[in-house]
């Protein structure tokens, strides 16, 4: 059975639609990032899911449970990590554990052997006795983090885990999610299109309330547009004007685009755009046409492309 099923699902904010008739499905494992600009509806999603908002049309279901019709049963399955959440600084980790044991209606056995798992998961075993007040930023998602998993939820939702995190936090909490990700479902979200890229293994791209993409994160980073290759021309041999070079260039198979890019040394450079791998032909035609390749480099290819596109106008 799927984790999350969403058909049709729209929110409104009085006249402003924030999602227009979303539909996904999320089957067990994995992390899928949820990516999108600012104010793509990013969070409103996650808080329909989670059942802090009801959606205005449409449906979602967790682990079968409709998020309207049974929002305990969706609650007992989701672990929630909001983008802001609202801690009590005053009070230790372990007396906030202890008290979200309680919300979730653990008794004492099960609260201390919940407490003793998310605090070896999360590395604060030796924090439980500290005030939240005086953690780290990095320590604080820590503890969102054992919060969000204590009761050992299905699906794991996380608002932009790593926001405001420096980049060593920013590595520790990305292994976190890895390694909880081991046992649970991880929808997360993101603008980062490298964390996305680095962490999830399926991203789905919401622009303005709708769901513009949705897809393995290899196969959506290889509908960008295109390989950019870097070619280079020993300079010394050149008889014909970069704009021959172009215009010649331009007839390989696969080349969608041809620029200049900055000279090197004693080379002429040029910035082709492929829609596919064509490095042998542009190896080819080099050969053809009497030139020395000195340079032929494939960019690493990535979703900014695939982003981009989708999310201007
Ligand atoms: P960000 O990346 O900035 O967090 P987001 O993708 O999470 O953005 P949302 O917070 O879901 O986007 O907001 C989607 C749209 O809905 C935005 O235009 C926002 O201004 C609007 N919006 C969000 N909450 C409300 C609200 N309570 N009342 C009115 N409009 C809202």
């Amino acid at each position: 059975m799927d984790v999350i099923a969403v058909a049709q699902l729209s929110r409104t904010y009085g006249a402003f639609l924030a999602l227009r008739e979303v539909t996904f499905a999320l089957g067990r494992g994995g992390i899928v990032g949820l990516l999108g600009p600012n104010g793509a509806g990013k969070t409103t999603l996650l808080k329909v899911l989670t059942g802090f908002l009801a959606p205005t049309g449409g449906s979602a279901r967790i682990c079968g449970f409709d998020v309207l019709e049974h929002p305990l049963e969706v609650s007992r399955r989701i672990g929630y990590l909001p983008e802001n959440s609202p801690v009590d600084e005053a009070v230790t980790v372990g007396e906030y554990l202890r008290f979200i044991a309680d919300v979730r209606r653990m008794g004492p056995a099960a609260r201390t052997r919940a407490i003793a798992r998310v605090a070896t998961a999360t590395g604060l075993e030796d924090r439980l006795s500290q005030r939240i007040g005086t953690l780290s930023r990095g320590y604080r998602q820590r503890v969102g983090l054992a919060q969000a998993v204590l009761h050992e939820p299905e699906l794991l939702i996380l608002d932009e885990p790593t926001t405001g995190l420096d980049p060593n936090q920013i590595a520790e909490i990305r292994s976190l999610i890895r390694s909880l990700a081991r046992t649970t479902t991880v929808l997360l979200s993101s603008h980062g299109l490298s964390e996305v890229q680095l962490l999830c293994d399926r991203v789905l791209i919401l622009n303005q309330g709708a769901l513009v993409a949705d897809g393995p994160t290899a196969e959506l980073a290889a509908r960008g547009a295109g390989t950019l290759v870097t070619l280079g021309l020993a300079a010394g041999k050149i008889r014909a004007s970069s704009a021959e070079i172009r215009a010649s260039l331009a007839g390989v198979p696969g080349v969608v685009h041809v620029a200049d890019a900055q000279p090197g040394d004693a080379a002429q450079r040029f910035a082709v755009t492929t829609d596919r791998d064509s490095r042998v032909a542009l190896f080819d035609w080099a050969v053809a046409h009497g030139h020395r390749l000195v340079e032929l480099t494939p960019e690493r290819q990535d979703l900014a492309d695939v982003f981009r596109r989708l999310t201007t106008d």
